[in-house]
């Protein structure tokens, strides 16, 4: 029996465990399906507060699980598969296991969303990729695309620079969702190359395991064309991972969790915190914020109910 299980090992649950166990509740963290979150996907992160230099994703939050286990917080490899949230304490299931929390804090993130192309899932790991900071390095002197038009595909274009010959960036409309700051760097890099309003309507080559090239429709134009590229950067934004939650906890319509009153969910005693509720600021110090609220809300309840 735990009286807080954390769901979610991202900045948002690390702060909620360092918090938790500071606060010697002896929190319980469940990894998920990518430990350390998107995070552990970055490459340098400039605006994470008392980081002058910048640090890396990996390493900030490496230092956090340490500074967590430190405080007594334990972790466990592996991605719930079911709760049970009907009556406390409640019951959380991984593959096999069976945890119980007097609380529980829904720190689950969110994950990169892809085209909804058969190719590109075929293709995934063979040249398509959601990750330029892990696959980058596989596209040295290659040419590449960058689908999406965002502070991500933005990011993700420009990091790839530093491997590819060449990266199309492909977007479906003209304006752009980005930051000025972020799509001025993009325009100004000459290895950048923007195709827009264009869409990748698939990806060969699936019977030779590698990528090829790009089936492209100008939106516009309804001309198709074929791009030879040798990988594909899916960076067109994120889902929560809330489907283990969907049936028991509120969600807004795009299935981000709702809280109110900081963490509370619409079950007392089930706190959210991070990516997995906010689909607006995602950042880092705000997840980590919000885990520190989700503890902290934690802590109150079982104070209140006499643990
Ligand atoms: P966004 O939701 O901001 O952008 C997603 C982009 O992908 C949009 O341009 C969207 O097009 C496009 N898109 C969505 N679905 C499809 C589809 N099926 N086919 C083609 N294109 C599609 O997500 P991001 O991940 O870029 O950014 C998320 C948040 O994180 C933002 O707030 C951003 O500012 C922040 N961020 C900040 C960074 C930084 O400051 N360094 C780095 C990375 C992210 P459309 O515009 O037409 O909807």
């Amino acid at each position: 029996m735990h009286n807080v299980v954390i769901i979610g090992s991202g900045c948002a649950g690390l702060t909620a465990a360092i918090y938790a166990a500071r606060a010697n509740l002896k929190p319980l963290v469940i990894d998920g399906y990518e430990p350390g979150g998107q995070l552990t996907l970055t490459t340098m992160v400039e605006n994470f507060p008392g980081f002058p230099d910048g640090i890396l994703g990996p390493e900030l939050i490496e230092h956090m699980r340490r500074q967590a286990q430190r405080f007594g917080a334990e972790f466990r490899a592996g991605a719930v598969t079911g709760v049970d949230f009907t009556n406390r304490p409640f019951q959380i299931t991984v593959g096999r296991e069976i945890f119980r929390g007097k609380t529980v804090i829904v720190a689950a993130g969110a994950s990169a969303r892809m085209l909804g192309l058969e190719a590109e899932r075929q293709l995934i790991g063979h040249g398509v990729s959601t990750c330029a900071t892990c696959d980058g390095f596989f596209f040295r002197g290659k040419e590449i695309v960058v689908v999406g038009g965002g502070d991500t595909a933005m990011e993700e274009a420009l990091f790839l620079t530093r491997f590819a010959s060449r990266v199309h960036l492909i977007h479906r409309r003209r304006e752009f969702r980005a930051t000025k700051i972020m799509l001025d760097r993009a325009r100004a890099n000459g290895k950048i190359h923007f195709i827009t309003p264009a869409v990748v309507e698939d990806i060969s080559d699936v019977g030779k395991n590698s990528v090829e090239a790009v089936l492209l429709r100008d939106l516009e134009t309804a001309q198709k064309s074929e791009l030879l590229v040798e990988g594909v950067f899916v960076a067109i934004g994120h889902e929560p991972n809330t489907k283990v939650f969907r049936s028991i906890l509120d969600t807004d319509e795009n299935g981000y969790l709702s809280t109110r009153n900081g963490s509370q969910t619409n079950i007392q005693g089930v706190f959210a915190a991070g990516d997995v509720q906010d689909h607006h600021y995602r950042q880092a110090v705000t997840a980590a914020g919000s885990g520190c609220m989700a503890a902290m809300d934690a802590e109150k309840f079982l104070e209140a109910t006499g643990h």
